[in-house]
């Protein structure tokens, strides 16, 4: 059965036409699931009973489940656990600043890319996401909340990149008319260095953010931290980020987790520096988050503070994430990986 949910306006279209149905009646059932968040074809009142019994045959109709929800006392982030129609569970969260609402999103239930410091990837890959599955974190969300949501962005479980069709839907749906309408320059997808994926979404010519994991300003200690640099050389990926900014007028996101005594030196920094210096950029440094099954330690602030100011010393960019959720299992996939975990243990 075809997933309803993740049809753009065009594919919805041209499945009325298949059915012998209006056009029309493609933005009216887009407006329902995408604007107005129905939970089911029996809410579309505005659709004839007819259709709706046969929308509900020929289709499937993707819902998360929430499982747990996790709030953190420190500063009110919430962590959600859901679980997919094949029972799969992918884990979103909701952070509240002062600019609005913001929810990471995971594009994939686990990951195939290795990095050496992330819990999300340590049982390996089970399967990319659907579009639907995608937006269905957000609309979820959205309800729970009461709020609105105004900001999205793709850094949770999984490389989005890997993902590629699914995630251009849903970025279609999220950011088009007759959805949430979110705009595009509130919305970020994070790749640990795809080159060829990265060349590709910039000749989409979005508005959207890219961001990219860097980590290292070396090629080698790179590779050490991430298996995917020994696809991609360090300058290859520079080049693909430099070419999406001269596509898409976009400022590049450098994140750059530190660890005590693996790339918080200040020869590190002045490294960064001269390597990004050239590129509008902007770094973002994330002390790394201990994952229990990994060695890395977070470097103490002062040392995350030196970091900055050597950075900043050299004209660029820079900031630290605030840490959100500390007291919630804050690390990317550490919730999803200790539920699976005590689950197989029952
Ligand atoms: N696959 C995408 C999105 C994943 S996670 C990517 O690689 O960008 C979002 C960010 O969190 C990435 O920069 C990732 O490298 C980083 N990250 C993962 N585990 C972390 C940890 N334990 N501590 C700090 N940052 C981490």
């Amino acid at each position: 059965m075809t997933d309803i949910k993740s049809q753009t306006l065009s594919g919805l279209m041209k499945e009325m036409e298949r059915l012998g149905e209006p056009k029309f009646r493609a933005k009216q059932i887009y407006s329902w699931m995408h604007g107005k968040l129905a939970d089911s074809f029996e809410e579309m009142t505005d659709l004839p009973g007819k259709l709706r019994e046969k929308l509900q045959q020929e289709y499937e109709w993707i819902r998360l489940e929430p499982v747990k929800v996790q709030r953190s006392v420190q500063d009110g982030t919430c962590k959600f656990l859901f679980r997919l129609p094949d029972g799969n569970v992918i884990e979103s969260v909701l952070m509240k600043y002062h600019h609005g609402n913001s929810v990471c999103i995971s594009s994939q239930a686990g990951c195939r890319m290795g990095c050496r410091f992330c819990a999300s990837t340590l049982n390996g890959l089970e399967r990319g996401l659907k579009a639907s599955e995608m937006l269905e974190q957000v609309y979820q969300i959205q309800k729970w909340s009461k709020e609105r949501v105004h900001n999205v962005v793709v850094m949770g479980t999984g490389e989005p990149l890997d993902n590629y069709d699914a995630l251009l839907d849903f970025l279609q749906i999220l950011t088009g008319e007759g959805g949430l309408h979110i705009s595009q320059r509130n919305v970020t997808v994070s790749t640990c260095g795809l080159v060829p994926q990265m060349r590709k979404l910039a000749d989409e010519k979005l508005q959207i953010t890219l961001a990219l994991s860097l980590h290292a300003s070396s090629q080698e200690k790179r590779r050490s931290m991430m298996p995917i640099a020994n696809k991609y050389e360090l300058s290859e990926v520079l080049d693909a980020c430099r070419y999406y900014f001269n596509q898409t007028g976009r400022r590049i996101t450098f994140e750059y987790s530190l660890a005590a005594g693996v790339n918080d030196s200040e020869k590190d920094a002045e490294e960064l520096a001269v390597l990004v210096k050239s590129l509008n950029c902007h770094v973002n440094l994330i002390p790394v988050n201990p994952v229990k099954e990994r060695d890395f330690v977070q470097p103490n602030h002062r040392a995350v503070v030196n970091f900055k100011n050597k950075l900043e010393k050299s004209g660029i960019n820079v900031t630290i994430r605030r840490e959100m959720g500390r007291d919630i299992d804050g690390a990317c996939g550490q919730l999803r990986k200790s539920y699976m975990d005590t689950e197989r243990v029952r």
